[in-house]
């Protein structure tokens, strides 16, 4: 079990409320803001934590970069993936990879 995996597990047994308490901790330290694929549709719709949260749901669509590997968020979640505002989460990146 790698740090991620190991994350994760420590959040199976708590409640919704508490999850979002952690998400919203962390999305205050995201970094997305100042990426350059982030958009003006993202920033107006709140959007950030893609690692945690999911793909843009429909403001970000141009690949400019990604600056993931420079977040606190990256480093203390064990994160390993890049360009989850286009590719998914990092769950979701784990679970397609295991398709091939
Ligand atoms: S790793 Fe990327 S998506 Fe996750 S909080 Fe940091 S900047 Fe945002
Ligand atoms: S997930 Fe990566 S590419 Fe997308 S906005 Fe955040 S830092 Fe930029």
């Amino acid at each position: 079990m790698d740090a991620f995996e190991g994350k994760m597990k420590e959040l199976l047994p708590v409640s919704k409320e508490v999850r979002w308490e952690a998400c919203d901790r962390a999305k205050g330290a995201c970094i997305c803001p100042s990426c350059p694929s982030y958009s003006i549709c993202a920033q107006g719709n709140g959007e950030a934590l893609f690692c945690i949260l999911g793909m843009s749901f429909r403001c970000i669509r141009k690949d400019r970069g990604c600056t993931c590997p420079q977040c606190p968020v990256y480093l203390e979640l064990g994160l390993s993936k890049k360009d989850y505002c286009m590719k998914g989460s990092e769950k979701d990146q784990r679970w397609e990879k295991g398709l091939l």
